[in-house]
């Protein structure tokens, strides 16, 4: 792949469904635009109000799995019966031109990064309390009774690798958690 590159400059945020990693991300990257954030793909349905190409690249199963077959995705796995993915050259183009990169990706992606450049910085974002994610993720409204359920599920899986993680982030305010996240991005290594 493409080399070294400091720790700080690759990041990688997970945290379970629900816990806000896209609000802190989006605020992030209100605060800072330089930044590389990666478009993920995958077979999921788009949310009302989701841009192809903007929050995802959304596409079929045949093209997700011919992504996988040709090695174009840094990392991927099965959320919930929907698949996801890291395209792989995005990525390596802005470590190459010494960008900050911001992976949002799930608990077995984020391992999967971790085994393939072990020098990325891996952030779990976790809810205030467990009350306060199940009250998120039910109160989205976006998704039906089973799917929530799974997320929960998913969820407590998650929570309980939070040790495997560099650093650990509360997110009780979106503000704070994003400029907490911008001082690991931008701070010097450690
Ligand atoms: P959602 O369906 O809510 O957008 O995403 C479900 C989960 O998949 C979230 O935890 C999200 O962070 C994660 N996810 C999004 N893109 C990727 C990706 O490219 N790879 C992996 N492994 N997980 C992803």
């Amino acid at each position: 792949m493409t080399g070294d590159f400091p720790r700080h400059r690759l990041t990688v945020v997970s945290g379970p469904s629900g816990v806000g990693k896209s609000s802190v991300v989006g605020e992030l990257r209100r605060l800072r635009p330089d930044i590389f954030y990666s478009v993920s793909v995958t077979t999921r349905k788009p949310r009302p109000g989701e841009v192809d190409g903007v929050h995802y690249h959304f596409i079929d199963r045949a093209a997700f799995d011919a992504m996988v077959a040709k090695g174009e995705l840094l990392e991927h796995a099965e959320f919930t019966g929907n698949c996801y993915g890291t395209p792989r050259a995005a990525v390596e183009r802005a470590l190459a031109e010494g960008r900050p990169a911001v992976l949002e990706i799930e608990l077995q992606g984020a391992r999967q990064v971790r085994a393939a450049m072990p020098q990325a910085r891996l952030v779990m974002l976790m809810p205030p309390s467990w009350e306060e994610l199940v009250g998120r993720l039910t109160g989205r409204g976006t998704e039906a009774e089973a799917a929530v359920q799974a997320r929960l599920a998913e969820a407590e899986r998650e929570l309980a690798a939070a040790g495997e993680f560099d650093e650990r982030l509360v997110n009780a305010e979106v503000r704070t958690a994003a400029e907490q996240l911008l001082d690991l991005i931008v701070g010097k290594d450690s």
